[in-house]
């Protein structure tokens, strides 16, 4: 079976006038946009996708760490304050998102946990945690189970609804003979969207490795292999790459309008829309509310109750790697193999609130020395460099608590290529993060030493991965951006449609319940034009 791909040549001629008002304007083609390009297109409305990045070809991705950073990277500068490790150490580059068609999915790992009930109810369950701004979600996990088994079939999760799980590689055999010495009861082979047997149109994974760098066999799931090109095979989605939107535009009733957006040339144009899809990822859906601000929203688009950027959430993330006495080979098959599920659980007795997942890493040598400690060097750090073959690595996971001050705003000073003012993240660490990271660490090095380990390094944190809740859903209007079905709580025909959304952080990671959202929200969409409200 080829792998399927998305090459220029192969792209159905659609195009829509930029006068025509009847289209639904999506911004960005990842996890969120790319499934609302497919979802609403299959129940046959019009889309036009902007997108700010190129398309790439399968032919593209090379089994290189650094090549593909460069290549698929979302290098625009962002500047970071605050008091976590991120901020100090990646203080121009806080952030790991990518820009081309596809979004973060074409770097991400592909692990799809799916959320316990609980975590939707996190204010009610947890109570008040001082310096937190909780909130339950305003929806719970059984209006969301259908939508997720939806998801998780679109998607291929294996271990789900008779889908074949992985072998599991060396990384988490090592990782399972902690676990089972530790006396954990929930581990195994990872749920991730990564064909075992081919499906769906997609190979079979071949456990080379580099998942993260583009999957050139199309095993793993991406909406560049997946939904984009299903969008465009319906004749009713206008893909327009390097087409970076700069301003959402409104009208005199105060509904959206169209986009203002710069082609790869820098000229200017604007989309008209009937409706209008956000899906930027976290820091970018923000920056572009921020920056449409117009006389009647002064402090942003859609901003009335002051909640845009707030609440940014990026998980609780630890990594750690010990030395063992035979070859683990962690750069071999995929890059997360293995999961510890026993502590993603709300158990105040271990001195925090929520849980966290713990996972066997799986990492090339080129990203392993330049993360395991950033600017480190001398004999201890060239000792782990020389030991890489024996080196296994687990990861951390976990549910981060949403600060109000933890925020997206615009730079005063700094502008980017088009002028506009470039996203400053403030980032500090909510205690609660920190007493579960302590924990987490107490945890890992553990399960390390019980699979062998003669000696164990802790890393700091890597530039953030998943980026949530800078325009988060809330019942009260007052307390979030969007409302249950990711609609402003004050412009009936804007949507967010990413992980922006999110209320709480989840203890898992994120782009399962992203898909989910998505599918949810453009059924609610194409029922609402369906009966003229928008
Ligand atoms: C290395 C790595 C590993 C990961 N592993 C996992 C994992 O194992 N499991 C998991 O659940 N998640 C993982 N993630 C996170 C996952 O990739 C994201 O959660 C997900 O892709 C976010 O979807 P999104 O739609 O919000 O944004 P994205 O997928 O980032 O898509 C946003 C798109 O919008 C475009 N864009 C931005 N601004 C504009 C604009 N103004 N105009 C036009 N286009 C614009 C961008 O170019 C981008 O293509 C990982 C991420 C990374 C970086
Ligand atoms: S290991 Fe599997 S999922 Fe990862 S890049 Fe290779 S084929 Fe794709």
């Amino acid at each position: 079976m080829n792998a399927p791909h998305l090459d220029d040549e192969d792209v159905p001629a659609v195009t829509y006038d930029l006068n025509d008002d009847s289209v639904v304007v999506i911004i960005g083609s990842g996890a969120g946009g790319g499934t609302m390009a497919d979802e609403l297109t299959r129940r046959g409305i019009d889309v036009v996708l902007l997108e700010a990045g190129p398309r790439f070809k399968t032919s593209d991705f090379v089994n290189d760490e650094w090549a593909m950073y460069d290549l698929l990277t979302w290098k625009d500068e962002r500047a970071c304050t605050g008091g976590s490790p991120i901020a100090r150490d990646y203080p121009t580059a806080p952030t790991w998102t990518c820009k081309g068609l596809g979004g973060t999915t074409l770097h991400w790992a592909a692990m799809c946990p799916r959320p316990d009930p609980y975590e939707f109810k996190v204010r009610s369950i947890y109570g008040d945690v001082e310096g937190a701004a909780l909130e339950d979600w305003p929806v719970d996990h059984e209006e969301m189970e259908p939508f997720y088994r939806e998801a998780e079939s679109k998607m291929g999760v294996t271990g789900r609804h008779g889908i074949p799980h992985h072998r599991g590689n060396n990384s988490c055999r090592v990782m399972a003979l902690g676990a089972k010495r530790m006396g954990y009861r929930d581990y195994g082979p990872n749920n991730v969207a990564i064909n075992a047997v081919p499906r769906d149109g997609r190979n079979a994974c071949d456990q080379i490795g580099f998942c993260m760098q583009g999957c050139r066999s199309g095993g793993k799931w991406s909406t560049f292999v997946s939904e984009l090109p299903r969008a465009e095979a319906t004749g009713r989605c206008e893909i327009r790459t390097r087409c970076m939107a700069l301003r959402i535009e409104h009208d005199e009733r105060g509904r959206v309008s169209g986009v203002l957006y710069a082609d790869a040339s820098g000229r200017h144009h604007l989309q008209k829309a009937r409706v209008v899809c956000v899906a930027a990822n976290s820091i970018e859906t923000a920056r572009l509310l921020l920056n449409s601000e117009s006389s009647a929203w002064p402090d942003g688009l859609a901003n009335g109750s002051g909640a845009v950027g707030r609440h940014y959430m990026r998980h609780v993330t630890a990594y750690m790697y010990g030395e063992f006495p035979r070859p683990v080979r962690i750069y071999r098959g995929m890059v997360v193999s293995g999961i510890i599920r026993d502590e993603a659980r709300h158990d105040p007795a271990r001195g925090f609130a929520g849980g966290f997942y713990m996972g066997s890493m799986g990492l090339g040598l080129p990203f392993f020395a330049a993360f395991m400690s950033p600017g480190r060097w001398g004999r201890d750090y060239a000792s782990w460099i020389e030991a890489f073959e024996r080196v296994g690595g687990l990861f951390v996971n976990g549910e981060d608590m949403p600060m109000a001050s933890n925020r997206v705003t615009l730079h005063p000073g700094e502008r980017d290529q088009y002028g506009l003012p470039i996203a400053c993240l403030n980032l500090d660490d909510h205690p609660n993060d920190l007493a579960m990271k302590r924990h987490s660490y107490r945890c890992g090095i553990a399960i390390l030493e019980a699979a062998g380990a003669l000696r164990i390094f802790c890393s700091p944190p890597l530039p953030v991965s998943h980026n949530l809740g800078t325009c988060r859903m809330s019942a009260d209007p007052d307390a979030g951006v969007v409302d249950r079905w990711g609609r402003s709580h004050e412009i009936p025909n804007l949507f967010v449609s990413d992980g922006s959304q999110f209320t709480s952080s989840l203890a898992g990671n994120p782009t399962l319940t992203i898909v989910t959202l998505a599918i949810r929200q453009a059924g609610h969409i194409a029922r609402l034009m369906g009966r003229g409200e928008i």
